[in-house]
């Protein structure tokens, strides 16, 4: 087993690793940024070293100076949370030869499926239903066109390189094709270094569900069940729950084991997460596979009581699956995760800050993921995302009314937040019958105005 484990990550995830090493007895060590010197996962860590300025680039992407913190503490493996350098292939290959173990797959794998092209076609091959579109990246906007005639308007241009909803465009015509195309080309290659592009059938009112799975090096893979995440704005999740309204048992089932197969099959290894869309016939359709631990995966754990983080550390420290889950994923209950970001209810802009006031909710079947704190502040520089509140009930209704008594309980001041927005989501009949598409927010702020 891992003696020290170094955290390449900041904010609440990298006080989640914590909490799992420190559960099962591992020393840890946080790297911090200039801005983040006060911060909570500097505190509980066992050691702590800056890496640089508040700029991403020149701190927590800036992989010299991650790995010479690596070697300065002496540190057996690196957990790379979620964003940052965690789905970054050159960064694990770095650890590899550095003799520092990567918490993740192997970098040819993250390879194969991080650019999501490949991915496609990966599955397609394994038999797994996608959507129809182009094989591979467009050439430009005269072979989108071509393929646009293909599939059949609408369609979506997605960034190869994609990730929270970047470089996407919906595209309904063949006249709005060619400005749609190079908007999508500049902001994938400004946001990703990759201007690569491909193309997708458009699904009209889609749900967002996705299966996590994790997987041993000795090619045994388990498949954890759904969350659906069809709450989003700007293709982005606001909130995630699990089980999904429309996944039956043996549709998760059967999904299930065909993953588990091409998982396997790849040598898919440690934890993962594979994206679907589902029409209003409730076909499931692939679309991505993140190669990480998911912001969302409380709500995996709250319903199968598996503690992923800790799977991931023991998986990677070669642990066999049959011995981190002791047994069968057996799903109870119902469970529902909002995202408490810092951000202006209108202007949806980051607010960061100082927050003055700050009081998370808890009782029976109330987790709180968070990195922070009353007097504490939100710097500019990163992600608004500030807590994670994720509850468990016996069934969807008690879970939407522990939600809700919870969102109510949790004072934060000094900065906007979207714990208004989510009370009001709660409260919508919309959301309570269960018609939960990606298009949902649309029709919520349709029905209720910009604020909800
Ligand atoms: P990213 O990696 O940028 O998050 P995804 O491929 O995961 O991009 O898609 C994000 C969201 O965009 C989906 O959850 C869905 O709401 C929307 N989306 C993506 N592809 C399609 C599609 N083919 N049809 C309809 N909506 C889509």
């Amino acid at each position: 087993m891992f003696k020290k484990i170094l955290i390449a990550n900041r904010g609440e995830i990298a006080l989640r690793v914590i909490c799992a090493c420190k559960e099962l007895g591992i020393r840890t060590v946080a790297i911090y940024s200039d801005a983040d010197r006060n911060s909570l996962h500097v505190r509980f860590a066992d050691e702590a070293i800056c890496i640089g300025p508040p700029q991403l680039a020149q701190s927590y992407l800036n992989i010299p100076a991650v790995i010479s913190a690596a070697e300065i503490a002496n540190v057996d493996a690196i957990h790379p949370g979620y964003g940052l350098l965690s789905e970054n292939a050159n960064f694990a290959e770095v650890c590899e030869t550095c003799h520092l173990k990567f918490i993740g797959p192997p970098p040819e794998v993250t390879r194969l499926m991080g650019e999501k092209e490949k991915a496609r076609a990966a599955m397609k091959k394994a038999g797994v239903p996608i959507l129809p579109g182009s094989d591979g990246v467009l050439g430009g906007d005269g072979e989108a066109l071509e393929w646009a005639r293909a599939v059949g308007f609408p369609v979506i241009i997605k960034a190869s390189a994609g990730g929270g909803g970047r470089g996407m465009r919906i595209v309904r015509s063949e006249q709005e094709l060619p400005g749609l195309f190079n908007a999508a080309q500049s902001e994938a290659a400004a946001a990703f270094g990759n201007g690569d592009l491909y193309m997708e059938k458009y699904v009209e009112n889609p749900r967002h569900i996705e299966f996590q799975v994790l997987a041993d090096q000795y090619g045994t893979v388990a498949s954890l069940g759904e969350r659906e995440c069809s709450i989003q704005r700007r293709h982005q999740k606001l909130l995630e729950e699990s089980p999904s309204t429309q996944v039956t048992p043996e549709l998760r089932e059967e999904i299930g084991q065909v993953l588990c197969k091409t998982l396997s099959d790849v040598g898919y290894v440690n934890a993962g997460t594979i994206e679907f869309l589902m029409d209003t016939d409730r076909k499931l359709y692939f679309i991505e596979m993140n190669t990480r631990i998911q912001v969302e995966h409380p709500v995996t754990e709250m319903v199968t009581d598996v503690d992923l983080v800790k799977s991931q550390i023991l998986l990677a420290a070669g642990e066999t699956l049959e011995n981190v889950l002791h047994g069968p994923i057996v799903h109870r209950g119902h469970a529902i995760e909002c995202r408490i970001n810092a951000e202006h209810p209108e202007k949806f802009t980051p607010s960061a800050g100082k927050i003055t006031t700050f009081h998370p909710p808890g009782g029976t079947g109330v987790r709180v993921d968070t990195a922070a704190y009353a007097e504490g502040t939100i710097p500019p520089y990163y992600d608004s995302l500030i807590a994670k509140l994720v509850v468990r009930g016996k069934d969807r209704d008690e879970a939407i009314s522990r939600m809700s008594r919870a969102l109510g309980m949790f004072i934060v001041e000094g900065v906007y937040t979207t714990i208004p927005l989510h009370r009001k989501i709660l409260a919508d009949p919309e959301f309570r019958a269960g018609h939960t598409d990606t298009t949902f927010i649309e029709r919520f702020f349709a029905r209720n105005g910009k604020q909800g």
